[in-house]
Parts: structure tokens; sequence; C-alpha cells
């Protein structure tokens, strides 16, 4: 027995998945304790969007460490802090004509969106929010009852999670279903038994929830729903921004601008944890402490997050390599998608979100073990773990990335004619 069997609960997830010790990491590469490498596409799922130990943030990192500069800073103002929000209205905000304040939540992407629903339901003065099947937004309570998976939601013991209505996202009902007109009509109604919401609460793609992409179309639907029924709207982007879909934010190509926004995962660049809430400035209502977390001033997150917003979105040079990599990765899917047959896979998601919508969840199960044996991290996601997702480092290189793919490529052939049937 090893010592995380005896010791460490039940709740663990990705370890059964990859039942190795990791030991050491670099780019878009892991390696085990038996010094085997793996490429990894699953990258602290979505928050290594800079690659491991990234030399770039590192050598800043070991800079600050050097210096003695304050590591833990609580909401004090800081160097740290103060050269971050410098790049942050620099090379993020003024460059997108977003005004937006931030607020430093404790370092989870839940305690952002929390902090999130808080601010908004206190603006408004209204208890609803409206959050969309397949969503997810982390799991302490105010975020779990957001999240519609029914496993995480079982997490909570019974407890009700209330104050929130889930509708149908984009697409769910198919692409004759005018979800927008459905919500509309729910809220116009005053019998419909839906209370006037807050504010909604959507990610623009939903990375647990399954790579569902929601169109453009029908995000601006909802901004415009949003402002006919006094509704904030609130973008989840702790998975999907950072540059996952090929822009910082995902919603810019929708041409939306949310009235909140949440950020956490890639946001440190490094893997340290962080988290945001940005927010119009009028909506800025919290007392002092209002929102508190001892961990709200990671400044070794800060002096990463700095270094890779200066470095990587100073000007279109890296958002451009993402969208070639993301074209490259539809490319693949569809071809790989094609092989298997559309019955078994269709290929879903968008930029450097997508992945493979196996026929089932015992489908998916067998590629990512099989990827697994051939040198691949890559996890599955959506309601029934039916969808195989990738979500590499951004830098990884196109060799890299063409060499997981044909691992996934050469899985899936296994698979199909049965030279590869179990999945342990
Ligand atoms: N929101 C979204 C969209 C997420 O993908 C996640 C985590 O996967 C969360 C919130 C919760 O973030 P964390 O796990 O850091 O609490």
């Amino acid at each position: 027995m090893t010592i995380f069997d005896q010791l460490e609960s039940e709740v663990q997830s990705y370890a059964r998945s990859f039942p190795v010790t990791f030991d050491k990491a670099q780019g878009a590469k892991l390696y085990d304790t038996e010094g085997r490498e793996y490429i990894d596409f699953l990258a602290g799922a979505g928050t290594l969007n800079y690659g491991h130990n990234n030399p770039v943030l590192k050598e800043a990192l070991i800079d600050y460490l050097q210096a003695d500069g304050i590591a833990h800073g609580l909401d004090m103002h800081t160097r740290a802090k103060q050269e971050l929000l410098e790049a942050f209205d620099q090379c993020i905000l003024k460059p997108r004509d977003l005004e937006y304040v931030l607020q430093f939540t404790g370092p989870t992407g839940t305690n952002a969106v929390e902090a999130a629903m808080k601010i908004a339901r206190k603006v408004k003065g209204r208890s609803e929010i409206l959050a969309f099947t397949n969503g997810f937004h982390g799991c302490s309570l105010g975020a779990l009852a957001a999240t519609g998976n029914r496993h995480h939601r079982g997490g909570s013991g019974g407890v009700s999670l209330p104050d929130v209505t889930h509708m149908p996202y984009s697409n769910y009902f198919g692409n004759d279903v005018d979800t927008i007109a459905m919500i509309d009509q729910l809220i116009e109604d005053p019998s419909s038994g839906v209370d006037q919401p807050a504010a909604v609460l959507l990610e623009t793609v939903q990375g647990e929830g399954g790579l569902n992409a929601a169109s453009f179309d029908w995000l601006q639907g909802i901004e415009k729903l949003c402002k006919k029924h006094d509704m904030l709207l609130i973008v989840d982007d702790i998975q999907a921004g950072c540059g996952r879909t090929g822009t910082f934010f995902s919603f810019e190509p929708a041409g939306i601008k949310p009235d909140i926004v949440t950020l956490s995962k890639s946001l440190s660049g490094f893997g340290l944890p962080f988290a945001l809430v940005m927010m119009r400035p009028e909506l800025d209502i919290w007392e002092p402490g209002e929102h508190n977390g001892t961990f709200r001033g990671n400044n070794h997150a800060f002096v990463t997050a700095t270094k890779a917003i200066r470095h990587f979105w100073s000007d279109d040079k890296f958002q451009n390599e993402v969208q070639e990599k993301a074209a490259l990765l539809k490319k693949r899917f569809q071809e790989i998608a094609n092989m298997a047959g559309p019955a078994n896979m269709q290929p879903k998601g968008r930029g450097m979100m997508q992945g493979l919508s196996c026929k089932d969840g015992d489908l998916a199960k067998l590629v990512i073990t099989r990827c697994f044996e051939l040198g691949l991290v890559i996890e599955t996601s959506g309601a029934y773990d039916q969808v195989v997702k990738c979500l590499c480092p951004l830098t990884i290189t196109k060799d890299e990335l063409n060499k997981a793919l044909d691992i996934i490529e050469q899985s899936v052939k296994d698979i199909m004619t049965k030279r590869y049937q179990k999945a342990s």
C-alpha cells in the first residue's frame, strides 16, 4: 500500500486516471519518478497555459525571492501588486476598452465565483441567479448551487443549494430551439415560477461540462436579455480565459462586455493560486473587508502574473500563435472523429479547448487510458465523462502538439480495430 492509499482521502480524482508519481515538469512535458516522459494535455486543468516552470516566469519569481520581496501581504499595497495592476491596466484592460475594478478574492476560482454572486445579489437586492445546464463554477456551497453536475452537487451532503435557477445553455436542445426566447418568456411571465434574477452566470465554453461552446449570437442574445430584464451578466472566465480560447478573454470575439468577470487558473501563469473578480466600477459597493480572505495577497502569484501579462500579452504575437495551434487542433480532431465515424466521435469546443465527444463515457475512458499508456496525460469532461478534452499548455510547440495528436489518433485506431479493449 502506498502512502497515498494509506493517508490521502478518497476524494482524489485525477490521480485515479494517472496512477504514477510525478516528479518533474517542463513546458508541455511531465516526468514521473521512473523518468518516463508524458506530454501534458491536462496542464493543471487549464492552470498552466504558459507551460510548466516557464523559464521567463521562473526567473522573475526567483529574482523576487532572492530580493526578499513580500510573499504574503493580505490586501495591503505592495510593489508586486502595484506592478500587477499597472500591467493589467496597460496590456489587458486599456487595449480592449474595458473599464473594471479588480477585487482580489481568496485564491481559488470558487472563491471568485462566490464573490461575484454575492456582489451581484447585493447590488440588485435580489437573490436569484440564472446559471446553465452543464455549467461548472466550483464546489463551495454558493458556487455549487450554480454548478449543474449531479455528482458534484451530491457532495453537499443534502443541504439545499438555493437561489439559483438552471436554464438551458446555447444549443442544449439542438440548433432548432431558441433558448434565449425560452428564458425571456420564463422571466417575463409573472406566473412562470421564475423570480426576477439579479444576474446571469455563464461560461462561454463549458470546460467541465463537456466543451460546449456557446454561439456568439447566443452570447449577444444573453447580453441583450440582461439589459432588458435588469440583470447583471457574469462571465466565469476561470477556465476559458487567459488565452485558452485564442484571445485573453473568451468573450472578446462575441463582442460582449460582461458586468462582472471571474478569473483564476492561468492568471498567475505559474500554477500559483490567484483569483480575481473584475466588475464595472459602479458595482463595487463592498464595505471594507466584507468579502475577506487571508490569502488574497499571494504576491508570488502577482509577480508571475505580471511577467506573464507583459511577456505574452503586450502585442498580438502570442495570440496569433495560439489561434494557429487551435486551427491545427480543429483539423486533427475532425480527422480523428472522421476515422472513428460520427456515431462514435464528434469534434467539439473552441480555441485550445477542443476535444472529442465520444458516444459514451466508456469509450472516452478507453481513449484516455490508452493515451496514458502511450505517453499522453489527457482527461475527460462532460455529464457522462464522455468528452476527451485537450487543455494543453498554449506554449506547446507544433511538433509536440502533433505528437500528442498522433497518440490520440493511435489510441482511437487501436480501440476501433479492437486491438485495445479494456480500460483498467
Ligand atoms: N469556474 C470554472 C469555469 C472552472 O472551470 C472552475 C474549475 O475547474 C472553477 C470555477 C472553480 O475553480 P477552483 O477549482 O480553482 O476553485
